[in-house]
C-alpha cells in the first residue's frame, strides 16, 4: 500500500504523517516512512541542489527535470522494493507535488509532466493521496513562522522563494483539480482543523482504504 501526502506549505504533512505511521505501526504493520524530494542518499543529494536554488534560474521545467531524476532514484531502490514485500509506504509528497508546484503554479506543460511523471514511475503509484488543503494565507503564515523560528536559516520550509501569495492559490488550485480528477486515489483533507481533527480525519479515510 503506497499512501502519499500533498499539500502547500505548512499544512501540517510531516506531522501527519508520522502520526498515521505510529498508528500503523501499533497496528502491527511494517511502515516505511519517506519524503520527496530525497528518501535515498542520491535522490536527498538532489533535494540539496534543488533547495540551494541551484536550479531556479533554469526555471520550473529544469526543476522539474531534477525532482524526476530523485524520483526515478526513489522509486526504483526505496518505494518499488518496499512495495513489493508488502510493506506500507508512507511518503511527504510525490509526483503530485511536481503537478502542483511545477505543473499549476510554475506553469510547465501538463502533458510534458505527464511524460516524465509516467517515465520515472513506471507502474508504481499511490494507492492513496492525502491532500491537506489550506488557504494559501494561512499556509504561508505557518511557513513563515517556521522559518523565522528556525531563523530563516538553511532548514526554512520555502527554500525556493519569498513566493507570493499568488502562486499558493495556484498550487491549492492545482492539488484540488488532481483531486477533482482522480477521485478515487486521492481524499481531500481540511488542514486548516487542529492537528488531532486532521489526524482523525486521516485514520478514517485510511481505515476505509486499508485492505484487511
Ligand atoms: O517540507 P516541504 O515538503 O514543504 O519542502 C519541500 C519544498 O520543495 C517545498 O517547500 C516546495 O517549495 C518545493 N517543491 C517544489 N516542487 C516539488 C516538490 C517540492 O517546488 N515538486
Amino acid at each position: 500500500l503506497f499512501i502519499t501526502f500533498e499539500g502547500g506549505e505548512g499544512a501540517g504533512k510531516s506531522t501527519q504523517l508520522a502520526r498515521l505511521a505510529r498508528t500503523l505501526r501499533e497496528a502491527g504493520r511494517t511502515v516505511v516512512t519517506t519524503r520527496e524530494p530525497g528518501g535515498t542518499e542520491r535522490a536527498e543529494e538532489i533535494r540539496a541542489a534543488l533547495l540551494s536554488g541551484i536550479a531556479k534560474p533554469y526555471g520550473p521545467f529544469a526543476e522539474a527535470l531534477l525532482f524526476a531524476a530523485a524520483r526515478i532514484d526513489h522509486v526504483d531502490r526505496l518505494i518499488r522494493p518496499a512495495l513489493r514485500v508488502g510493506e506500507i509506504v508512507l511518503c511527504d509528497r510525490f509526483a503530485d507535488s511536481t503537478r502542483a508546484y511545477q505543473g499549476a503554479a510554475g506553469g510547465v506543460d501538463p502533458g510534458t509532466l505527464r511524460a516524465l511523471e509516467r517515465a520515472a514511475v513506471g507502474g508504481t503509484r499511490p494507492d492513496l493521496t492525502l491532500i491537506l488543503d489550506l488557504p494559501p494565507e494561512s499556509g504561508l503564515a505557518r511557513a513563515r513562522a517556521r522559518a523565522a523560528e528556525a531563523g530563516a536559516g538553511a532548514d526554512a520550509p520555502d527554500r525556493f522563494e519569498a513566493e507570493a501569495l499568488a502562486f499558493h492559490a495556484r498550487l491549492r488550485a492545482g492539488f484540488l483539480s488532481i483531486a477533482e480528477a482522480e477521485p478515487a486515489r486521492c481524499a481531500v483533507i481540511d488542514a486548516g482543523a487542529g492537528p488531532d481533527a486532521v489526524e482523525a480525519a486521516i485514520r478514517a479515510v485510511v481505515a476505509a482504504r486499508l485492505p484487511g
